[in-house]
């Protein structure tokens, strides 16, 4: 079994590790235990010598950062409204829960219920109110039983 040759373009003698460092074909450098020269008239090869692609500082080929074609240029679209996070059902504040825990002044739906005997579809009790009732339910058995009946179908919904 004879050792493998191949050509390459000597480029130094590792003295640590005793080997040559040899140029390949495919411009790596490879470490050699052996060398055998070539005759003296074809010793040096320019073009051999242009091929290297390793560097002291790099012995593995590096590819080059290559143009990514990403096709033409789009115009940029308007960002996209998001829609807003719906907001868990809220409790109905029914004409019973009005009866039983009274009206709020200033309270738009209120007034309309207490003026006409029937809330206005789409006005919202105002902030003040619904907190009020809110805390009124939960002062009694039977609206606490009516938060928590409220507050697990918003879970399970
Ligand atoms: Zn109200």
């Amino acid at each position: 079994m004879g050792p493998r040759m191949k050509p390459g373009v000597f480029v130094g003698y590792h003295l640590s590790s005793n080997s040559y460092r040899v140029a390949t074909a495919d411009g790596f450098i490879q470490k050699s235990r052996a060398l055998q020269s070539r005759p003296q008239e074809d010793r040096w090869d320019a073009e051999a010598i242009k091929n290297i692609v390793s560097t002291p500082w790099s012995l593995r080929i590096q590819a080059g950062g290559q143009r990514a074609e990403v096709g033409p240029r789009v115009t940029p679209q308007p960002a996209v409204e998001r829609e807003p996070v719906p907001m868990p059902r809220r409790l109905k504040i029914t004409q019973k829960v009005l009866k039983d825990h009274g009206y709020t002044e200033n309270c738009e739906q209120c007034t309309h219920i207490q003026s006409f005997g029937e809330g206005k579809p789409g006005l919202p009790h105002s902030e003040p109110c619904r907190k009020r009732i809110m805390e009124a339910l939960a002062k009694t058995p039977e609206g606490t039983a009516k938060l928590n009946k409220h507050e697990q179908r918003s879970i399970a919904h």
